[in-house]
């Protein structure tokens, strides 16, 4: 349950009174959704069963059979509803022809919370709607829950370079707005049978009014484009490795794993890693099966990126890091030894 915290008192608009319901942005890249809309989906449904309330997915795309195919997925993850918007303006992602699409879909529907996954795309929707909504928005969440005694939502996230959690609550406009990083929710199930009313909304959008024109679209073919945050197994690098030709050592360990190779702040710093590497408050976040932290001392910044992996195992010439009051498995010793010796026994598997 909710802790209950103290808040100023102020009272809710009457005209905020009639809004109902949860929301998620389902974010999609030509039809390819975009996972931790699914994990909000997940929360949202424990959200709106605690308030009383309808759960919806908010889906907006171009014209065409392949967005709408994603409904029956929108209904499959748990909601009741899904708004569908299809407008040729809406076949990339822009911000303006999309603040216009979600402001104008709120201000029909007035849903109560709206989530938005804290990714490029849905950060940079969400502060122009929240703006231009004049509502509140809690960046980067890593909690969601709802006081019942007022139906606020509770957004918590780390503040002061991660040494204190703080709750942020929105007590004068709705909708209430929060965006939260992919991995941090648990993925909900799946349920093909369940269907979600689609609630279809036909926009009011005029290409020539949009500034910004999409040219080109050129997706990103990288072969070893990094997969970080849904990666099954990572094998990250610090400061302890020492030098970059001892980095390596972490990328041999995942390749031989067939792991995504993770690194820490000062590691990207040093040049040692690309900043898309790097896991933590800064960083991604991340929730493996398996996370290998090889001289990291499980700073509290880096923590917070990658606590939520099943198992983590630290490699630590210190007995005493920070990172063994939770790793799960404790490997005392030196990096260029250790790396070395496990690559080969898995190697030999
Ligand atoms: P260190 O803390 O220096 O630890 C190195 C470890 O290696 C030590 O425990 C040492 O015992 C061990 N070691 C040394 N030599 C060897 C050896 N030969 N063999 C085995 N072990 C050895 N950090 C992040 O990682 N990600 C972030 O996103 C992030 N964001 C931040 C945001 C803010 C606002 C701030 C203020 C800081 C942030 N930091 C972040 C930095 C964070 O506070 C730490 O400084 C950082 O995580 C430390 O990185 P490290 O563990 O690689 O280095």
């Amino acid at each position: 349950a909710a802790k209950p915290i103290k808040k100023p008192k102020r009272v809710l608009p009457e005209r905020f009174k009639s809004y109902k319901g949860v929301w998620v942005f389902i974010e999609h890249e030509h039809g390819h959704v975009h996972p931790v809309s699914w994990e909000l989906l997940g929360k949202g449904r424990e959200l709106a069963d605690k308030l009383g309330v309808e759960l919806a997915g908010v889906l907006m795309g171009g014209d065409g059979d392949e967005i709408r195919a994603i409904t029956a997925e929108v209904g499959a993850h748990g909601t009741d509803l899904c708004y569908l918007a299809q407008h040729p303006v809406l076949h990339d992602y822009r911000n303006q022809s999309y603040t216009l699409g979600m402001t104008e879909l709120v201000n029909t529907y007035q849903p109560e919370i709206l989530l938005l996954g804290a990714t490029t795309q849905g950060r940079d929707l969400a502060g122009s709607v929240a703006t231009t909504l004049l509502t509140g928005l809690t960046a980067d969440c890593t909690g969601l829950d709802i006081d019942p005694s007022d139906r606020s939502l509770l957004s918590s996230r780390p503040t002061f370079g991660g040494s204190l959690m703080c709750t942020i609550v929105n007590l004068a406009t709705r909708p209430q707005m929060a965006t939260v990083r992919p991995r941090v929710m648990p993925m909900p199930a799946r349920d093909p049978a369940r269907p979600a009313r689609v609630v279809e909304h036909a926009l009011q959008l005029d290409e020539s009014a949009i500034v910004t024109k999409v040219l080109d679209f050129i997706p990103d073919a990288r072969a070893d484009k990094p997969q970080l945050p849904f990666a099954d197994f990572i094998v990250s690098g610090g400061r302890g490795l020492g030098k970059p030709e001892n980095f390596q050592l972490v990328a041999e360990l995942a390749r031989t794993l067939g792991a995504e190779v993770g690194a820490s702040r000062p590691a990207v710093h040093a040049g040692w890693a690309d900043a898309e590497r790097q896991v933590g408050q800064s960083g991604k976040t991340v929730r493996p099966k398996l996370y290998i932290a090889a001289g990291i001392s499980g700073a509290v910044q880096h923590r917070v990126g990658m606590e939520g992996a099943d198992a983590i195992a630290g490699i630590n010439l210190d007995p005493g890091a920070p990172l063994f009051d939770f790793a799960n498995y404790a490997l005392i010793g030196n990096v260029t030894e250790l790396l070395p010796a496990l690559d080969k026994a898995f190697a030999r598997r």
